[in-house]
């Protein structure tokens, strides 16, 4: 499947190759963190010698960044008592005094920027105008939660919900990690974080920051480990509450386990989502090619909000695919490090497998087929080949693809309605992007559909923390939104369900 376009381009073994990023992280030696991990050195956070997980540069698999031991089950119970120990302490702090360590927090992140900056590119494959964008979307997240339990609370906050797990995605090593376990330290929890197996450098810097901001380590600990780590914390009866970012499979697994010990553990959960782009005659071609493109590929396709099935109008389709499969050919996917790459590679070969052989599935449904060209150098890395897919029905799409891969979908204008409908049977419900300059067209949209977020007449990515709070409903989540208003209060007892998020 993979097609190889040469280009000159330095290898990822030219020393030279990192030279930006040593300069910005002159104090990081990704090897030394890595035993430095290993070997149990990291404050207060608890390893054990049994499994451990290498972490792997997923832009070329010879470049070994790390190593980290997993989690047993004496650790866990190990945390879980210490967490006991410190949870009526740390809710009795102010609320100003929590607010205070996260914002302090927020400053110790940018003190970091470098290393952080360099992990996010080297660990999870970010470009670098993406991990500078989530790595301020980290800071943002603690200066906007903590600014917003001193408005709301002003020093009268809802009792905690006890002892709360983070268990946060790869896609957002850094953001979504420490958006979450802000929500919980502000409301009084004491927090175990499991960050994704694929990222735990990235969390382990990110852990350290709220340390020496002076959260005290066992109000929040770390563990690192898979799926089995994830079960023996939230299958527990200490946890009081889960704030979860991943698969919808994960999510309802979670929410049976929490159910076995009652019906008041909280589960926050944001998941995936089959999300469409509408594009009606009306919309201007260099805007739709340029949102389209960015919705669709930009962090290789593996962000929860990204357009998945792009819906247009057959008076114009054909002139946005072609000019879309030109600037498809033009695209610059390779090493994420490089300041011209445009897209970077997808986590590991187990996503690149799942990709390829989803996009297989239509290729023997003879289905027209569209992709990008990969350079040379992507033959040690990841990657995955921006791609189209022109389908003939929307219930030909039965799961969302994690990576980037666009379906097509034409429609006629009288048929909105039933294409709605069917778009509303997916399911899912996280971002919808409209492309109309007829007003009557988005709002009818708008009311026939139930969305996490709209975006019109620009791409469908990026929420921005306090302005554009970020979730969905259906099977995208349970909200309240991350970045708005209501999230802090679901880490508290006692709240109405009923309200908006
Ligand atoms: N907040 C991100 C965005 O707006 C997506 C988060 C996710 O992929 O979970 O693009």
């Amino acid at each position: 499947n993979k097609v190889f376009r040469p280009r000159e381009t330095p290898s990822l073994q030219d020393p030279l190759h990192w030279p930006h990023f040593l300069e910005l992280a002159n104090q990081f030696d990704a090897a030394y963190l890595g035993r430095y991990i290993a070997e149990n050195d990291y404050p207060k956070t608890v390893y054990s010698n049994t499994p451990s997980i290498k972490c792997i540069n997923p832009a070329d698999q010879r470049d070994e960044i790390g190593e980290v031991i997993e989690a047993d089950l004496a650790q866990i119970e190990m945390a879980y008592h210490n967490a006991q120990c410190h949870q009526v302490a740390w809710a009795q702090k102010s609320v100003r005094e929590r607010a205070r360590l996260i914002m302090a927090v927020a400053d110790q992140l940018e003190l970091q920027k470098g290393v952080l900056i360099h992990l996010l590119v080297r660990e999870s494959g970010k470009t670098i105008s993406n991990a500078q964008s989530e790595y301020r979307e980290a800071i943002d997240f603690c200066r906007y939660y903590a600014s917003l339990a001193q408005v709301d609370w002003n020093d009268m906050p809802p009792p905690p919900l006890g002892i709360v797990i983070a268990i946060s995605p790869w896609n957002f090593p850094l953001a979504i990690f420490v958006g979450q376990i802000c929500t919980a330290l502000l409301a009084g929890n004491v927090v175990i974080a499991k960050p994704a197996p694929e990222t735990p450098l990235i969390a382990a810097q990110a852990i350290a920051c709220f340390h020496l901001a002076g959260v005290p380590a066992e109000c929040l600990q770390l563990l690192l480990g898979g799926a089995a780590v994830g079960a023996a914390l939230t299958m527990d009866h200490r946890c009081n509450g889960v704030s979860f970012t991943g698969s919808l499979a994960t999510a309802s697994k979670i929410r049976r386990a929490l159910a076995e010990f009652g019906a008041d553990r909280v589960l926050v959960a944001e998941t995936g989502g089959i999300n469409a782009m509408i594009v009606d005659s009306s919309a201007q071609t260099e805007q739709i090619i340029r949102d389209i493109l960015t919705s669709a590929f930009d962090g290789a396709g593996q962000r929860c909000s990204a357009l998945r099935v792009l819906c247009i109008q057959t008076d114009i389709a054909e002139h946005i695919i072609n000019r879309l499969k030109n600037c498809m050919r033009e695209l610059v996917i390779g090493n994420p490090a490089r300041f011209s790459t445009e897209i970077g590679p997808v986590i590991h070969q187990t996503a690149e497998q799942k990709i390829y052989s989803a996009i297989n599935h239509f290729q023997q449904l003879k289905y027209p087929v569209f992709q990008s060209n990969l350079m040379d150098e992507c033959i040690h890395g990841h990657y995955v080949a921006p791609t189209l897919i022109e389908i003939p029905k929307l219930s030909e799409i039965k799961d969302e693809i994690f990576g980037p891969v666009l379906f097509i979908y034409r429609y006629h204008a009288q048929q909105l309605t039933p294409m709605l409908n069917a778009i509303n049977r997916l399911g899912y419900s996280l971002t919808m992007g409209i492309q109309s300059r007829i007003e009557r067209n988005i709002k009818s949209i708008i009311n026939q559909t139930r969305i996490g977020n709209y975006y019109v007449n620009r791409n469908q990515i990026g929420a921005i923390v306090g302005s554009q709070p970020f979730g969905g409903v259906n099977k995208s989540g349970t909200g309240p939104k991350a970045g708005g208003p209501w999230a802090l209060s679901r880490m508290c007892k006692n709240i109405d369900p009923c309200q908006p998020h």
